[in-house]
């Protein structure tokens, strides 16, 4: 019952004014009481089906067309003049005259539309049943007849299954009467008084049928009304308990404190072997790192920034703290290219002081069971590796700290078995230990899923680029402009910069449906050949193996080949200074942050950089429009934003998760300013009853019991 109660209205229709036909505006939607004149099937020969056509009239005389392209069941029947219906729909003129087509028909409101003259057939009820119809009143804006469809502001409902809006109305209405005084409120009075907030009976009844003629309609349609608002607020609420008790309750887990002998002073000698300084933002997350790696219970950090933001040497500077412990760390990235990245990079970094080792799918098998060894012996050490870390076989003996590249790449599954790895029984102490974990992301995350799927986390910004970057010039093309791009990059090129080419899909045909798109690999042909025949081209896609993939990555980096065109797998990490220009085909099929991701590839040298993002000539406006907000800005967070209000939470949560957020009114978007009031709430609750003790609490906390596994199975950490 409940769930059907809380099976909310998408939008409203304010029907509360009947109209006459006089005062029927073309386009504009209306109710109007009107009588049966004639009606009358057309068969069209044309068409081969059945028309449906009424004339009927108002009080005044005034007639008007219904119209319906095919015949609704038993209509041909019911519509006998004389009959008293009221027609709701969006008018317009037709041959002289006001017609609307398929309008939703309501039977027996005939009230006052010819008061001289009484229907002389009052019929039985509309498709929702039951109504009888008893005698017309008078007063025309007061019909007595089926009140769910008319004069009243309708709820309009999503149809399910092919039940419409009409039907889902009156099986709400019967459920609102049927639930009279049994519906519990879990919201706490003192919350409720505090915040204004009605009871929940009240809310659900007035959200499905409202009835305050004081709350104007566009309040209702941006569910701005306190009914709406307490319920938003609340599922925000309890989302916050769950997502902060789960916190508490991780920080009551144990972990090994890190840094508190000789791992900090390590970490400062190791910094000062850097080829730079870090920037403050760097060093600021560093130092939320290490302080949370002093405690005696797991880290659980998010460190967010944009690419090329320097995320990487703030992970392997704190490795340092652990390894110098006699810990071992481990960093699981996306992709090979990716691991043996920062594999050089820590060796760049370690030098012979720190063993690094290095296990993918690639590692040969010699090497391998000698890693595993190293690892379920104990020796610390930094371990880099794709998924082959996760693997069955791969034990540790000491995994104080977990680190997780470009997060949003693994399942919430993968992440965990790493984590897992790092978790034993200290006999010691004789308690379970938890390692530390640090999730590293280059795709920011808005702030309100920073709240919710990500609340168990605490999160270091990296705002701060490191300097000398130069913004990148970004250009979105339409198939006019794009002959002139293409020059300006063979000037880049001939100036001795490289550029990336990055499209969609390896092979037009993977997909069906997506047939239309180039694909990488014609392209990559028709580039050389056509286009840039003086450079050399290279391909890179997912398909390729292992070290195909790496001897092309090698011979761009080295500047052997000019121009790379890929699919998205350069999209994560990889780092060439001398490529100055990216172009992205069918940009319209990326997300934004996607692109920004792209596009941080270049402007990693000290030369400028330029974005180009083509977008395919049958792109609507709107999709243009909103490519250019990359033109606009290179703030991750600024278009993180932008991009939830576009597509949505499911961009950032990865497809797994896509559409997975348990609200079922709330809106991340539309409802920010709730989320926080409730963020609060759910902070000071906690704060006053961590366990819920209060009776007045009691309820949420029946609640959490209820539905709390449920629900936390949607957080991105576990
Ligand atoms: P991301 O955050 O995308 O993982 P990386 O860690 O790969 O970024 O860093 C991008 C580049 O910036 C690397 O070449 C790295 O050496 C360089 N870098 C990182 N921090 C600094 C800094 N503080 N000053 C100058 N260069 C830096
Ligand atoms: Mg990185």
């Amino acid at each position: 019952m409940r769930d059907l109660l809380f099976f909310f209205p998408r939008a409203y229709e304010d029907r509360s004014k009947i109209v006459t036909v006089d005062e029927l505006q073309e386009g504009v939607k209306a109710s109007v009481h009107l009588e049966v004149v004639s009606g009358r099937k057309i068969f069209t020969r044309a068409k081969g089906r059945n028309l449906f056509e009424v004339n009927a009239r108002d009080g005044s005389n005034r007639t008007i067309v219904l119209k319906w392209f095919y015949l609704p069941k038993g209509y041909d029947q019911k519509f006998q003049p004389g009959l008293s219906i009221t027609a709701t729909g969006t008018p317009k003129q037709y041959m002289g005259r006001m017609e609307i087509i398929h309008p939703e028909i309501t039977f027996g409101t005939g009230v006052g539309v010819l008061p001289q003259a009484q229907s002389p057939s009052p019929p039985k009820a509309g498709p929702g049943g039951g109504v009888v119809i008893k005698k017309a009143p008078a007063a025309p804006a007061a019909p007595a007849e089926d009140p769910l469809h008319v004069g009243r502001v309708v709820p309009i409902y999503t149809e399910i299954d092919g039940v419409t809006t009409r039907v889902l109305r009156r099986i709400l209405w019967d459920a609102l009467e049927a639930s009279k005084g049994s519906l519990g409120d879990d919201l706490p009075a003192r919350i409720r008084e505090k915040h204004g907030y009605p009871l929940l009976e009240e809310c659900v009844r007035e959200i499905h049928f409202p009835t305050k003629e004081s709350i104007p309609i566009q309040s209702l349609l941006d569910f701005e009304t306190p009914y709406h608002s307490r319920l938003i607020f609340e599922e925000f609420l309890k989302f916050e308990l769950l997502v902060l008790r789960r916190r508490l309750q991780m920080e009551k887990e144990i972990a090994a404190p890190i840094g508190l002998t000789t791992g900090e002073k390590s970490v400062s000698d190791f910094e000062k072997l850097l080829p730079f300084k870090l920037t403050g933002d760097q060093r600021r997350s560093l130092d939320e790192i290490l302080k949370d790696l002093r405690e005696t219970h797991p880290m659980n950090r998010l460190v967010q920034g944009d690419v090329g933001s320097g995320k990487t040497a703030v992970a392997l500077l704190s490795a340092v703290a652990a390894i110098a412990e006699g810990h071992q760390a481990a960093i699981m990235a996306p992709t090979e290219i990716l691991a043996e990245q920062h594999q050089k990079n820590a060796k760049k970094l370690y030098g012979d002081r720190i063993p690094v080792y290095l296990l993918t799918g690639k590692t040969k098998t010699a090497e391998h069971r000698e890693i595993l060894a190293k690892l379920s012996a104990g020796e610390p050490c930094l371990v880099i590796g794709t998924h082959a870390l996760i693997e069955e076989p791969v034990k540790f003996r000491s995994l104080s700290l977990v680190m997780i590249d470009e997060q949003h790449r693994f399942g919430v599954e993968q992440r965990k078995a790493l984590k897992e790895k790092g978790i034993h029984l200290d006999r010691e102490i004789g308690r379970v230990v938890h390692p530390h974990f640090l999730v590293l992301t280059a795709t920011p995350i808005p702030r309100t899923l920073a709240l919710t799927v990500y609340g168990d986390l605490s999160v270091s910004l990296i705002r701060e680029m490191p300097p000398g970057r130069m913004p990148i010039k970004t250009h979105v093309i339409k198939s006019a402009g794009r002959s002139k791009a293409l020059e300006f990059i063979r000037k880049e090129l001939h100036a001795g910069r490289q550029a990336y080419f990055i499209f969609p899909l390896v092979d037009a045909s993977e997909a069906e449906g997506f047939q239309s798109l180039k694909s990488a690999t014609v392209a990559a042909a028709q580039l050389q050949q056509e286009t840039f025949p003086d450079l050399k081209v290279g391909l890179l896609h997912g398909q390729m193996k292992g070290d195909e993939k790496e001897a092309v990555m090698t011979q761009f980096k080295n500047n052997e080949i000019q121009i790379l065109v890929s699919t998205t797998v350069v999209e994560v990490g990889v780092d060439v200074p001398n490529a100055t220009v990216i172009c992205v085909e069918h940009a319209e099929r990326f997300g934004l942050s996607q692109l920004h991701q792209l596009r941080g590839r270049v402007g990693r040298g000290q030369h400028a950089s330029f974005c180009f993002l083509f977008s395919h000539p049958n792109t609507s406006e709107a999709t243009d429009e909103r490519l250019t907000v990359l033109e606009k800005t290179s703030d991750g967070f600024e278009i993180s934003e932008a991009d939830l209000k576009i597509r949505g939470p499911g961009e950032f949560l990865g497809t797994r998760q896509s559409g997975a957020l348990p609200f079922k009114i709330a809106d991340l978007v539309r409802d920010q300013k709730l989320l926080f009031a409730a963020r609060d709430e759910a902070l000071e609750l906690l704060k006053i009853d961590p366990d819920f003790k209060l009776p007045e609490h009691r309820t949420l906390r029946d609640y959490l019991e209820r539905e709390g596994a449920l629900q936390s199975g949607l957080l991105k950490t576990s």
